[in-house]
């Protein structure tokens, strides 16, 4: 399943270039083109799905196999001992700008509160 119009189903293409840190057959993690930590992934399945709800409801398995690839990107960027957040914007009020569902692996340096005032 992939989406024209959609700029990560053009990354899992390789129809626009990203930087890559891990792949399994039905997942990517790609370094963030505008990081906002040292450590900034965005671990997504290659089908297109819109966000959490879509993909946990179509294939549960997948979204576990997501996390699982988070969790080892967190333990390849070292990340896993000092501490990190894994997360998936959603919607409007989730600042979602990205409508194939990703989630977020940010680390390397204290993270502050999770939500601002
Ligand atoms: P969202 O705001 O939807 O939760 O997250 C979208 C993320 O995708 C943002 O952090 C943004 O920096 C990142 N992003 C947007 N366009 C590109 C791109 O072309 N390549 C990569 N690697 N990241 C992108
Ligand atoms: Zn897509």
């Amino acid at each position: 399943m992939t989406d024209a119009d959609c700029i990560f189903c053009k990354i899992v293409a390789g129809d626009i270039p990203s930087t890559q840190v891990r792949e399994t057959e039905r997942v990517i993690a790609f370094r963030d083109l505008y990081p906002k930590a040292p450590t900034h992934v965005l671990v997504i399945p290659k089908d297109h799905y819109a966000n959490v709800a879509e993909l946990a409801a179509a294939d549960p398995a997948l979204a576990g196999e997501v996390l699982a690839v988070a969790a080892e990107v967190a333990a390849a960027e070292g990340v896993d001992g000092p501490g990190w957040r894994l997360f998936a914007n959603t919607g409007a009020d989730g600042g979602q700008d990205v409508f194939h569902v990703h989630f977020h692996v940010v680390g390397g340096k204290p993270l502050g509160p999770m939500v601002a005032a």
